[in-house]
């Protein structure tokens, strides 16, 4: 795993800003190569198990297939009753953690996911929370929080950070180490949920830089939204590159409407997650017939 990316000027609709591109770190990238930092760090014996659980179309379940196919770890991972379409018709992130010999459990007994994964825990498993939530993957942002301090000397500028947020773990371990002021949105729920989130990560969490944006406007999680797919297509074109329909609207929306609040300029640092925007176009095509 190649944890070093580089930083490009991108202009779109009049901003300048920066773009940390972890999308092109590899096979596994954005923040779940950040977050699997310190598993790769760590060496453990051949079928190892790892249990996990989510949605069976999150970018967490592709990361942790590819992780443990090139480490020759074993993946468990619960995800919610699949749907009859998905079953007969597997694609994006859950085909290919299919792919890579992932063993992907439907929860039909327990009420909750995260019991069910529980459940299967052996005493050796490794046991991963939603989304890599766990308070170990700190590694990861120590190193990204270097890395973008290095860079931006060499750059010779100084940065405020921005990356929405789910969990909320990149953004609260980035914030901690990095001395750049760290923005987020929260993308999963308010802003209550985030805070929530994180302290569940860190009881003893110190908010004084992660500042949390929010827009006049509601939106809700994997929800396909008409002016989200306009974005999207407009940021691809204008800026060549593509960025995640989950996150990224909602975090470049966010950014845009801030715009002239920052002082310094910004650092957007690209999570990932394309792969993931095949079963979301699929949505948005079924959606609006017209696109
Ligand atoms: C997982 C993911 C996120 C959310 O990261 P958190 O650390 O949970 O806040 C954001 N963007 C992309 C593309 C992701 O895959």
């Amino acid at each position: 795993m190649n944890i070093n990316s580089p930083i490009e000027k991108i202009s779109f609709c009049n901003f300048n800003f920066y773009i940390k591109r972890d999308d092109l770190l590899g096979e596994i990238n954005g923040n779940k190569a950040r977050k699997l930092y310190h598993y790769l760090l760590k060496k453990y014996p051949k079928n190892q198990r790892f249990i996990s659980f989510g949605s069976s179309q999150s970018n967490a379940l592709l990361a942790l297939s590819i992780f443990c196919r090139q480490n020759n770890y074993q993946l468990f991972f619960v995800c919610e009753k699949l749907s009859s379409f998905l079953e007969q018709n597997p694609h994006g992130n859950y085909a290919l953690a299919l792919k890579n010999k992932a063993t992907i459990i439907q929860n039909i007994d327990f009420s909750h996911r995260r019991e069910k994964a529980l459940s299967l825990k052996q005493e050796k498993d490794i046991f991963i929370e939603e989304g890599v939530a766990n308070k170990e993957v700190e590694a990861g942002f120590i190193h990204l929080a270097k890395e973008i301090d290095q860079q931006s000397r060499s750059l010779n500028l100084d940065f405020d950070i921005f990356l929405p947020s789910g969990t909320g773990t990149s953004a609260a371990f980035l914030a901690k180490h990095s001395k750049s002021k760290v923005f987020t949105c929260a993308c999963v729920g308010d802003e209550i949920y985030l805070k929530k989130q994180i302290l569940t990560l860190d009881p003893y969490y110190d908010f004084s830089n992660l500042y949390i944006l929010k827009l006049p406007k509601k939106y809700h999680f994997a929800k396909p939204y008409l002016e989200f797919y306009k974005l999207y297509l407009m940021l691809k074109q204008e800026c060549n590159i593509e960025f995640d329909l989950l996150y990224d609207m909602l975090g470049i929306k966010t950014l845009m409407y801030y715009q002239t609040t920052f002082k310094k300029p910004i650092l957007y640092i690209h999570q990932g997650g394309i792969i993931g925007n095949e079963s979301m176009l699929e949505r948005y095509k079924r959606k609006f017939a017209h696109l």
